[in-house]
Parts: structure tokens; sequence; C-alpha cells
């Protein structure tokens, strides 16, 4: 018997009102090991309306008695860290390591944000008239729309979740349905925590059954998206028609430069962890290493000896650098992609093929690519595959090195490895991107600091850090006049 989770509405555990449920599939093994309500509409409106009437009261809680509650919730993780890694990477795939790096995320933003409850900084400034004071304070947007991808199943909704409800906004969840189970589980241990009923509600099901007219509801007023650019501009358009606030996290198509300079080895042990790290399904994954011509060989060598090496598994078992693809569509799209890459004309050094062994041939398993004679043209250059596949590129020169890794539609996570300090400056000046990472890979994000991106990647707001509170707030500005009399802006003034 395999284990169904239900949604969770106003305070209480529900089935679906379809009747329906889908079952979720191992990526490692095949198995279906739980089953989750298949949500719609219906059940998307019952939990608009809990987070609706529960609004008012939550907001005039007080902030910092809301960070106690997110305090409790950082504790009940770190006490749940080892269960909720493995249940991580028996849906996510991720290897255990990560899948506890992944926890500890998810900890260190709820212990952030909930700091947060103490300030939720406003401003106060001068008036152009005596007597009068002026400040703006910050408040919550209302009912917040979450939706997030599989591949950080649980890190994702704490960078929302958290942060949106120490700023007084109640929420309606949708996690993706590839990888369900850590983001119920987050929902159950902040409503253990003290969260109150109607606060935090959740709906597991189809982007197209529940996200959807989550997306489009008129009861709710600002939406946190984190997925692909397509999904992510329709979602854009939908809240542009309600005048709603979207707050959208999307693809990346991330370099990491290597310049003549750079350490090579340093360099090489980087582009590894960029490229394979999570299989490559990160936004922030390296899928173009833009090497200087003069060290492309070196480098090349040297990379593809550690690539060899890289052990494919289940992240359960022993020794797993990297685990299975998501889902046998996402494997059919990555498998299309480096079919492309050759046709197009770009040499594969090493992998190219999914895993059909005895220990992988049940699970979605891709050996770890590598392309070189990959120009900034070609469709693997310039689209997101998310998985395992990278694309050696060369450049010039810096100049030339730059504007490769600019010539995407994408701008997340960038790197650069030089030991010449004036290149390093101009880079980090000349990047399109909302992440720069010197003498590191394009991944390793921190939950102090702001997250997201520019271009195809994002329209403007950011995760994390405090801008994380930004993201969830809307502004009021107040003037008081205690002059006792009429004073007008502009005309009362010497
Ligand atoms: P996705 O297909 O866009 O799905 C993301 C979420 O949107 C899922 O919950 C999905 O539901 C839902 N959805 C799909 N269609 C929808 C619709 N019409 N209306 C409302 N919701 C809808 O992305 P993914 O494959 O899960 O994730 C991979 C993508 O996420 C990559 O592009 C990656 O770069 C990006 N990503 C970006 C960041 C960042 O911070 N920039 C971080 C992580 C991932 P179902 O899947 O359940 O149908």
């Amino acid at each position: 018997m395999v284990k169904t989770y239900l949604s969770y509405i106003n305070g209480k555990w529900v089935k679906s009102s379809s009747g329906k449920t889908f079952g979720k599939i191992n990526p490692a093994t095949g198995q279906v090991i739980f089953h989750c309500q298949a949500g719609n509409g219906k059940d998307v409106n019952a939990a608009v309306e809990a987070a609706k009437a529960a609004f008012g009261k939550w907001k005039s809680f007080p902030p910092p008695e809301k960070g106690e509650i997110l305090f409790m919730a950082a504790h009940i993780l770190e006490k749940r860290k080892e269960e909720l890694a493995v249940l991580l990477t028996k849906e996510n795939g991720k290897n255990l390591e990560e899948a506890r790096g992944e926890v500890q995320e998810a900890i260190d933003i709820t212990k952030y944000v909930a700091g947060e409850g103490r300030r939720l900084l406003g401003e106060t400034t001068t008036s152009e008239l005596p007597d009068k004071f002026a400040m703006f304070v910050r408040e919550p947007r209302g009912v917040v729309g979450v939706i997030t991808p599989w591949n950080f199943p649980i890190a994702i909704p704490a960078w929302k979740i958290p942060a949106a409800l120490v700023c007084g906004n109640t929420l309606v969840f949708k996690p993706s349905s590839d990888a369900p189970a850590c983001g119920i589980e987050l929902v159950r241990l902040l409503n253990e925590a003290g969260i109150p009923p109607g606060v935090l509600n959740l709906v597991t099901g189809s982007g197209a059954a529940v996200g959807e007219p989550l997306a489009k509801h008129k009861g709710i007023d600002h939406i946190s998206f984190t997925g692909s650019t397509d999904v992510g501009t329709h979602l854009y358009v939908e809240g542009a028609k309600k005048l709603n606030s979207v707050e959208l996290e999307m693809g990346g198509k991330n370099p990491q430069i290597v310049l003549k300079d750079a350490d090579i080895d340093l360099a090489v042990d980087g582009a590894l962890w960029g490229a394979f790290g999570t299989s490559g399904q990160r936004c922030t994954a390296t899928s173009r290493i833009i090497v200087e011509k003069h060290v492309a060989k070196r480098f090349t060598e040297k990379f593809l000896k550690r690539v060899r090496r890289i052990k494919v598994g289940n992240g359960l078992g022993k020794g797993a650098v990297m685990g299975p693809i998501i889902n046998a569509g996402q494997m059919t799209k990555i498998l299309g992609y480096i079919d492309k890459g050759r046709k197009e004309g770009a040499k594969l050094l090493v992998g190219g093929h999914r895993l059909k062994d005895a220990e992988h041939k049940k699970g979605f398993f891709i050996a770890p690519t590598v392309f070189t004679g990959v120009t900034p043209g070609m469709t693997i250059a310039r689209e997101e595959i998310f998985g395992p596949v990278v694309c050696i590129m060369e450049a010039r020169d810096f100049e030339d090195a730059v504007r490769i890794a600019n010539s995407v539609e994408y701008g997340l996570s960038w790197s650069i490895y030089t030991k010449d300090i004036n290149k390093a400056m101009k880079a980090m000046r000349l990047a399109e991107s909302g992440i720069v990472y010197i003498n590191a890979p394009t991944i390793g994000a921190e939950v102090h600091l702001p997250f997201g991106g520019v271009k195809g990647t994002g329209n403007g707001g950011r995760e994390a850090g405090t801008e994380a509170i930004k993201e969830f707030t809307g502004i009021k500005t107040v003037f008081i006049d205690y002059s006792g009399r009429l004073q007008r802006a502009q005309i009362d003034v010497d």
C-alpha cells in the first residue's frame, strides 16, 4: 500500500472534490511511491475563500509572533531533516547529500525570515511642511498564490511561503506534480508550528487543473511563481488582466567563462559541480563553458577525465554523484536536444545516451554529456536543456567570451574564472545576469542574498534576503499633520 496525500484547505486535510488522485513515480526506480489529490478549480475556490477569510486576523497578528511560529517550524525542520532528505531523494532523484543540503536551505531561509518579523522595515522621512510627520510602512499584499517547480521541492516553497507568511499574507500553494511531497510536508510542519487554519492552504494537482484557475482567480492578489519561462510569461499576462503583482523566477542558460590565466583545476572543479550537480536540473546549472582558445585543449582534457568518472545512480545508493532525470518526458526532451546538437554540427565528446544497464534501466538516467565545437547560434547553445548536458565553446579573448556569455535570452547566473582582478571587475559590470560568481561555479545561492535574474529569467523581482520582504509586501505612505491647521503641500511653502 502506498501513501495517499491529501490537500489542506481551511485547516483540514481533505480529498479533492474531483474524487481523483494521481501517482508519483520515483525517477530512479520507476515505482509509484505515493498518490496525491488531483485537485481542480472547485478546490482552488475553497482554498482561496479560506485564505480570504483568514486574512484580516492574520494581518493583525504581530509580526514578531509570526516570526516565533516560523522559528518553531525551522526547529521541526531540523528535527525532521534526515527523513525529509530521504523523501526528497525519492521524489526528485538528487543524491542524499544534495537533498540534505536542500533541506538545510529550507531551515536557513525559514530562520532568516522569522527574524524579519522583528523588522519589516519601512522608512520615516522629513516633510516639506512644518509640524508634519511622514513615513511609509509595509503591508501584506493579501491572498498570495504560490506555484513551484520540482527541482527544489522543499527549498523553493520555503523561499516563498515563510516570507509571505511573516509579511502577513494568507496563501494558496500549488506544488509541482512531479515532486509534491516535500511541499506537503512543509505545509504540515508549518501548521504544526502554529500557523492558524485558513492562513496556509494547499491544493495539489496539475498546472492546467489547479495552477491555471489559481492564477486566474479574482480572489488572488499576488502570484509568486518559479518555473519555466513559457508558463511564467503566460501567468504574467493572466496576472496583468487583474492588475495583480506577479513575481517570476524562470529559466537559465548559464555560462562559466574560463580565461587563459585561470586556475584550470579550480575551473574544472567548478564546471563539474555547476554542470552535473542535480543532474544539471538547476535553473543556475552551467550549460555553457566558454574557454579562452589558448587553454581550451588543456581545460577540455582535464574536464573530460573527471566527467568520465562521474557515478550515475539512485541517489539513495552509495557514491552516486548524479541521480536520474525527473520523468520520462523530460528525459526524451533532453535526448532530443542531444540529437539536435549532433545534427547541427557540435562534436559529442562523452555521454549522449540513456543508461539502460541493469542498474539504470527502470529509471530515467542519462550519461553526463559534453559537446565541444559549439557555436552561439546552435540550439544547444541557446535553449535551456535542464539536464546533464554541457557545451564547451571557444572564445578568442575576454571580450569575445563576454559577448558569447551574454548572447542568450536568459540572464540568471554567470561565472568567470580568472586571476586578473581587472577582468574580474569588468566582467561583474558587463554580465547580463542577476547573479555573478568570480572564481566559483554558477550554482551556490545563499539565503540572505537576493536571488533572481534578468532578460528571459525574470520580471524584476528577487527572492531571498531582504528582497523577499519586498516581494510579499506593498507600501502605504502615511502623513501625520500635528500643526492643527490646513497645510497645502507645494503651495504653503516659503
Ligand atoms: P514548469 O513546467 O513551468 O512548472 C512549474 C509549475 O507551474 C508547476 O507547479 C506546474 O504544474 C505549474 N504550471 C504548469 N502550467 C501551468 C499553468 N498553465 N498555470 C499555472 N501553473 C502551471 O517548470 P518545471 O518543469 O516544474 O521546472 C523547471 C523550470 O523551472 C526550468 O525552466 C527552471 O529553470 C525553472 N526554475 C527556475 C528557478 C529560478 O529561481 N529562476 C528555480 C528553479 C527552477 P505541474 O508541473 O504540476 O503541471
